[in-house]
């Protein structure tokens, strides 16, 4: 079953056509990671998926519904509805700094879903537990490291219960000996089924975690399939020469 489907994206600003024609699904459980060279639309597509950006043509479904069909969008309140079951990772955390972690991890489901905060008192321990930060629910994202701050990203997503975590590079702004912390966490998601569709630099990471791979280069998909082909067995040129660059 298809947690997204896109059909025929088409975005631009002015006169640049950032994408072209996209059309890919996201299955349920399956772990996807998009690569491909800066500019070529990958963080337009996730942001186009989440409401950050408005698409000028095609169809986004989640979970059954569409967020947009044939470039026409639902009323605010539909596109709120369904954008809600999508969590997104973000390269720079986009913690709020004068908000506490529990504050941040509770503000969504508060304003949202208008959950009273002792029902998510459990929720927020369990899911600090889990990325290891039990101990700094009442800490400020200035007390904490970079690898810290985009774990408690990660847990801020989860509290929505989201259908599909969406990552736009989360450890590109890290120091590298941070990186593995927050790889780990993603790691782990995987390995409980977590449906995720990461943007990443880590080959590690996509070759080892990823279900499938797809490969983007100025604004289309070029070329997908699992890891083991894509990075073995590049068919196309630009696939091609993008891995060897990276290694
Ligand atoms: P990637 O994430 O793969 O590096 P982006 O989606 O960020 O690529 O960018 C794709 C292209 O769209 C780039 O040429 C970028 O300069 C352009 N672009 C992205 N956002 C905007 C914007 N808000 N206004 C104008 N151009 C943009
Ligand atoms: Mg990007």
């Amino acid at each position: 079953m298809a947690i997204i489907e896109v059909s025929n994206l088409k975005k631009s600003f002015g006169a640049a056509e950032v994408l072209k024609d996209i059309s890919f699904n996201v299955n349920k459980n399956e772990v996807i990671a998009i690569i491909g060279p800066s500019g070529s639309g990958k963080s337009t597509m996730l942001r186009s998926l989440v409401q950050l950006e408005k698409i000028d043509g095609g169809s986004i479904a989640v979970d059954g519904d569409y967020l947009v069909k044939d470039g026409v969008y639902p009323s605010q309140q539909e596109t709120k509805r369904i954008t809600s079951r999508m969590g997104m990772v973000f390269q720079h955390f986009n913690l709020f700094p004068h908000l506490t972690v529990k504050e941040n991890l509770e503000l969504a489901p508060k304003i949202v879903k208008k959950e009273a905060s002792e029902g998510l008192k459990n929720r927020t321990e369990e899911l600090l537990g889990k990325i290891g930060l039990a101990g700094h629910v009442n800490s400020y994202p200035a007390k904490l490291s970079g690898g810290q701050k985009q774990r408690v990203a990660i847990a801020r997503a989860l509290m929505m219960d989201p259908a599909i975590l969406l990552f736009d590079e989360p450890t590109s702004a890290l120091d590298p000996e941070l990186t593995g912390e927050v790889l780990q966490v993603m790691k782990k998601l995987a390995e409980e089924h977590m449906t995720m569709l990461v943007v990443t630099h880590e080959m590690g990471f996509a070759r080892e975690v990823a279900d499938r791979v797809i490969f983007m280069d100025n604004g289309e998909i070029i070329e997908s399939g699992p890891p083991s082909e894509i990075f073995a067995n590049p068919r196309n040129e630009r696939t091609k020469a993008f891995l060897t660059r990276s290694f």
